[in-house]
């Protein structure tokens, strides 16, 4: 697959104070990752873990304090790069704060539709076919229905029916399933499998829920994210049969399964501490020593480097090679 998106080294610092310069967050440090055309990527951690903020540098919403952003090649914060950004489209996590109150389903269309070429004759037409594709059913009926007409599943599909009129070659997705109810996340999932296999779209897919990121990404990649680093990354069934970092073993250790019998036997890895360190003033070494089960010495002094262990997966853990084999039960 060609290469859609890299980001090279890039790292983000939320300054603090503007009288009295205070020493800055890192939000994101020293991250690389690559996207290919029509990949799903999913990038998975725990709340400000600098997640979000990755998303917005990759759509060049958000300018890094070092690194590169490159979009097909081409440097999206040089010179000759402007015109790129921003990359993509973006669907959050709130449908509701996504959706003007005061427009209806149509005109919610119309704007963009009208934007990007479609000739006024044709505005109701291609409304309803993107309400139809995108499962509003039946067209006609919600095309004057406002957002607060809508449930939740349906305001998120009519989101991402209005982010595919610019034919994106990627989105970013930002927690896009977490308001919805159980029920209906599967179909919102299955929404964004179509947009993937019909229009070859890219997603990054971003989430805490390792569940969803599993099912979305099952032939994509997975990176883990922890206080602004990636600490584990690669191919979705390698890393989640085979994981190499601690934290993303306890958070695996942490998930739910639906098998009671499961459920009564799988052993939870315990962690030192339940609170993440905060990311302005990071813990030394590995930024998950205060709180990993397994840490020695040499993890409070060293930061450990992303190592590659073979078909592209990585993991940033000075004790790899030694840690206990991996079991969930
Ligand atoms: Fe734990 Fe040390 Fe590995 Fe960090 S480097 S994850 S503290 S064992």
């Amino acid at each position: 697959m060609t290469e859609l998106l890299r980001l090279e080294e890039v790292q983000v610092v939320f300054e603090r104070g503007w009288i009295r310069k205070r020493k800055g967050a890192r939000a994101v440090s020293g991250v690389s990752m690559v996207i290919r055309e029509g990949e799903i990527f999913a990038l998975v951690g725990e709340s400000g873990c600098g997640k979000t903020t990755l998303g917005r540098i990759a759509l060049g919403l958000l300018r890094p304090t070092s690194g590169r952003v490159l979009y097909r090649g081409k440097d999206i914060w040089s010179a000759d790069g402007k015109g790129l950004r921003p990359t993509g489209q973006m669907v959050h996590q709130d449908s509701y704060s996504a959706l003007n109150p005061a427009r209806t389903v149509y005109q919610t269309l119309a704007a963009p539709l009208r934007r990007y070429g479609v000739p006024r004759s044709k505005l109701k037409e291609e409304a309803e076919k993107l309400l139809e594709f995108v499962g509003i059913m039946p067209p006609k009926y919600f095309l004057n229905k406002y957002p607060y007409h809508l449930s939740g599943g349906m305001r998120q599909r009519l989101v991402f029916a209005r982010s595919i009129i610019p034919k994106p070659r990627f989105i970013v997705t930002d927690e896009p399933v977490s308001m919805i109810d159980a029920s209906l996340r599967l179909s919102i999932l299955d929404l964004m499998l179509k947009l993937n296999c019909e229009f070859k779209i890219a997603f990054l897919y971003i989430t805490h829920d390792l569940a969803t990121a599993r099912y979305l990404a099952q032939e994509g990649k997975i990176a883990v994210m922890y206080l602004g680093k990636i600490v584990e990354e690669g191919r979705m069934k390698e890393v989640l049969e085979r994981p190499l970092h601690p934290y993303l073993r306890a958070l695996l250790s942490a998930a739910p399964v639906p098998d009671p019998e499961i459920a009564r036997k799988k052993k939870l890895l315990q962690l030192k501490e339940a609170e993440p360190p905060s990311a302005e003033a990071p813990p030394s070494g590995c930024g998950f020593h205060p709180r990993c089960p397994y840490a020695e010495g040499v993890c409070s002094r060293e930061e450990p480097p992303l190592r590659d262990f073979g078909e592209g997966h990585r993991g940033a853990c000075h004790l790899i090679e030694v840690l206990p084999p991996w079991r969930l039960m």
